[in-house]
């Protein structure tokens, strides 16, 4: 009989996979024959297969990075072999994030729902014409922010459409008459009224920008974003989920990503799983991020979010990803950016079972506010802090709030914050970069 060293044969015959993290003690992954003449049986997992992600892990463990035939191996893991892999994600987040799992406390201002694109799964983009789309004014947006503010919020996000004026004489109007011609002036306007009326601050996501807009909106913005969503071209084509958004062109998206990291922007970015990719483009995605990472050391954060069907959507009998395939794409993103990066999903596009991200390996749970709407997922509504920070708990971790700049980009000696915004984030924080006094955690229960 072939004896494997990853194999331990316990003394009533059950076959148990050691796992080479430790992380488990053993998986038990079958029985041996009665007889012990016939050759080990296993149950669930090939030996070949097994063999191959016992292999990765044992690499990862000694600081090996994962290559992209290894990730697509990861990707097929099953059974026992999945349970070890969100085992190894866990462990590797552990070792280098420790017990703390962070999320940003924040008012989410739309300042304007019109968009130039019509991406098939989204239901916040509004023509001039329809219910509900509307531009916000600095006045209604300082209103927002100044109760936010009085929450303990510390990060304004603005999320937008992309360059509506291309397309909508309204906007054009609209911002002529507030004195700009581009959507993007008007966004570095708010950003600076933000700034200077309540000393929040401001993470602007408004979509594509070259260099000029990222280099102005540096100045006003402690760190900036741009979802890369998918790296495949082929959700460009007819039916697919980026057929009628230009701006939604991998190569365009990436050129940002890169220009950002060439400018030392803070830059968050991620990709949304369950828009018809395959797995074999998921983790390329992935790995194309992790590229521009490498080249620039930018890149502060990476979401995994889930695409949701919604009624009136192009895209609504389009299936959504399960919560296995959720955890798995954390799980292998985890080993394929190592323990450093931050590690984000969001707690409220699967509300009954979020909190098993953190044994998938996240160690961020996103901006979460106390007072807006998710109005990307309007019927999503963010968990109530207090649910937020018992979950977290009941899972081993603690919960703390941070700013729209994670703390090892604060004082990077690569200078990634633009100097004028230190102070004002130094008076936010405390000695390790996190919200000072735990900002609107201070108010919950313990
Ligand atoms: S997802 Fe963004 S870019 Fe696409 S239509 Fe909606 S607002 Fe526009």
């Amino acid at each position: 009989m072939r004896v494997r060293n990853d194999l331990r044969v316990s003394r009533t015959g059950a076959v148990n996979w050691v796992c080479p993290l430790r992380v488990r003690k053993h998986w038990n992954v079958g029985t041996l024959n009665a007889s012990t003449a016939g050759p080990l049986t296993v149950r669930r997992c090939s030996d070949m297969q097994t063999a191959v992600i016992s292999t990765i892990f044992n690499e990862v463990l000694a600081g090996k990075l994962l290559d992209r035939s290894a990730a697509l191996a990861l990707a097929t893991a099953r059974g026992d072999e999945f349970d070890c892999l969100l085992d190894a994600a866990t462990a590797l987040r552990d070792r280098h994030k420790g017990k703390t799992v962070t999320f940003s406390p924040k008012i989410f201002i739309p300042l304007t729902n019109l968009c130039r694109d019509f991406c098939g799964y989204c239901t916040f983009r509004k023509a001039p014409d329809e219910p509900g789309a509307k531009t916000m004014t600095l006045d209604e947006v300082l209103r927002v922010v100044r109760r936010g503010k009085l929450l303990g919020c510390t990060e304004v996000l603005f999320s937008l459409g992309d360059k509506p004026e291309a397309i909508y004489p309204e906007m054009k109007s609209f911002l002529r008459e507030h004195g700009h011609e581009r959507t993007l002036d008007y966004l570095y306007e708010a950003c600076r009224t933000v700034l200077e009326e309540t000393d929040m601050l401001p993470h602007s996501n408004p979509g594509v920008m070259g260099k000029r807009d990222l280099e102005r909106l540096r100045d006003v913005n402690v760190s900036m974003g741009l979802m890369l969503e998918s790296s495949s071209d082929r959700l460009m084509l007819s039916g697919n989920a980026h057929d009628n958004a230009p701006d939604k062109k991998p190569s365009i998206r990436l050129r940002m990503i890169e220009q950002a990291g060439k400018l030392r922007i803070p830059f968050t970015t991620g990709i949304l799983i369950g828009i018809g990719e395959t797995w074999e483009e998921r983790i390329d995605s992935l790995f194309a991020i992790r590229d521009l990472h490498h080249r620039y050391g930018h890149i502060q954060e990476v979401i995994i979010q889930n695409f949701r069907a919604k009624p009136t959507i192009p895209m609504r009998d389009h299936a959504e990803p399960s919560h296995a395939d959720m955890l798995k794409t954390l799980a292998v993103a985890r080993l394929i950016f190592g323990g450093d990066m931050n590690i984000q999903a969001p707690p409220n596009l699967m509300p009954e079972n979020y909190a098993a991200y953190l044994n998938a390996g996240i160690n961020d749970w996103g901006g979460v506010s106390p007072l807006t709407p998710d109005f990307i997922n309007p019927e999503a509504p963010w968990p109530a802090l207090q649910i937020l920070n018992d979950e977290t708990a009941r899972l081993g971790y603690e919960l703390r709030a941070r700013l729209p700049i994670y703390p090892e980009y604060i004082h990077h000696s690569g200078q990634y914050l633009a100097p004028q915004l230190l102070p004002l984030v130094e008076k936010l924080t405390d000695g390790n970069g996190l919200v000072r006094n735990g900002g609107p955690l201070a108010a919950l229960q313990v």
